[in-house]
């Protein structure tokens, strides 16, 4: 983290973790990474869920499930109405204007990754008041990454292991304490009332700066992104789609934990007495995705699908907002069920 950032650097011994996570769930609704059958996933937690016990010492590990799920919920309830005329919109749409939520544990990636669904939720031009109430309700505490996995390329699409993007307060290794810096009032508000933290000494500093060239050194080697969205931009009818996409299997596996996939479907669940409009996740790699009521498919097999996939992600929404819609988490390197690797189609469009 060096002397970057817009906080003053502190620091909070590692064993003064697990008080500082008592002091937050004592005045927000925590949400941590919680062990849920197996799969990890950012949800209520109690101090002591998070690795179970109050002698924390250190951050959990990447969720396997994305952070964007505590905004921007797999399903939703929008409104009610009944069959009387009478509508009632839920309560998450309400406007907020007080911090009463922390994500605990929040990984570099995923923090960034929500600037990202901020060009879509909470444009000028457009806001979904659910998305922004949780965004505005909640603060982010992410932990710097001093080992990041295998499947990682943060740092082929403008993140990194310490990249600050999106987080409210950040911790980061230095020897046995934590560097500790706040980077907007909300992670301001987190501290007060919490003594156990001290300035950033030279020693500190110089720890937390090794720990960070450490770090920089583990994430895989470049993925050509940028010669990728270059050429991508001439790329849509390339051959090279046919051979990309052929292990695909349509799952949707890489877009539902993807932390920037923001596709959604909204439908009425509905008896003669009155029901529910719900939202829920949708992918572009299904099918009924892009069906016309008339019968027509203008994606009719995965090929059109997998390139939709990628299009959006390294073509469209950088001509739309200037930026990759991939923060380089690796989740969709690592739980595609046939390997298919997005780093290496990446690479494929950069050597056409
Ligand atoms: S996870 Fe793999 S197989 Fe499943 S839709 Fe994505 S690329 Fe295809
Ligand atoms: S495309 Fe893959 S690596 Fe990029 S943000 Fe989504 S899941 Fe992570």
């Amino acid at each position: 983290m060096g002397e970057r950032g817009s906080g003053k650097a502190l620091v909070m011994s590692k064993r003064d973790l697990g008080a500082f996570v008592r002091h937050l769930a004592a005045s927000y609704t925590l949400l941590a990474p919680i062990d849920e059958g197996g799969v990890t996933r950012f949800a209520a937690a109690g101090a002591d869920d998070i690795r179970g016990s109050g002698d924390l010492e250190s951050a959990p590990a990447l969720s396997k499930r994305p952070l964007k799920e505590i905004f921007f919920p797999q399903e939703e309830v929008l409104f009610t109405f009944d069959a009387g005329g009478k509508v009632e919109v839920a309560a998450s749409a309400a406007p907020v204007d007080e911090v009463t939520r922390v994500a605990f544990g929040v990984r570099p990636c995923d923090a960034r990754s929500l600037t990202l669904l901020d060009l879509v939720f909470d444009a000028a031009d457009y806001k979904d008041p659910y998305y922004v109430s949780r965004r505005r309700s909640t603060a982010v505490v992410t932990f710097a990454c001093p080992e990041p996995g295998v499947a990682c390329f943060c740092t082929s699409v403008g993140g990194g292991p310490y990249d600050e993007t999106g987080s409210d307060l950040m911790f980061a290794e230095a020897g046995e304490a934590y560097l500790v810096r706040p980077l907007s009032a909300k992670g301001e508000g987190l501290l007060r009332g919490f003594d156990a933290v001290r300035e950033a000494g030279d020693a500190d500093l110089a720890a937390a700066r090794e720990a960070e060239a450490k770090a920089a050194t583990r994430v895989a080697g470049n993925v050509p992104v940028d010669a990728a969205v270059s050429k991508l931009a001439g790329a849509f009818g390339d051959a090279a789609w046919d051979d990309v996409h052929r292990k695909c299997l349509g799952c949707a596996v890489c877009t539902y934990l993807c932390p920037t996939c923001h596709c959604f479907d909204i439908g009425d669940e509905a008896t003669r007495a009155g029901g529910e409009r719900v939202r829920n996740w949708d992918s572009c790699m299904f099918p009924l995705f892009t069906l016309h009521a008339s019968g027509h498919n203008p994606r009719p097999s995965r090929k059109e699908r997998f390139r939709q996939r990628i299009m959006h992600k390294f073509n469209y929404f950088v001509e739309n907002n200037g930026r990759v819609a991939c923060v380089g988490c690796g989740r969709c390197v690592e739980n595609c069920p046939v390997n298919l690797d997005v780093r290496k189609v990446l690479e494929a469009f950069a050597a056409l």
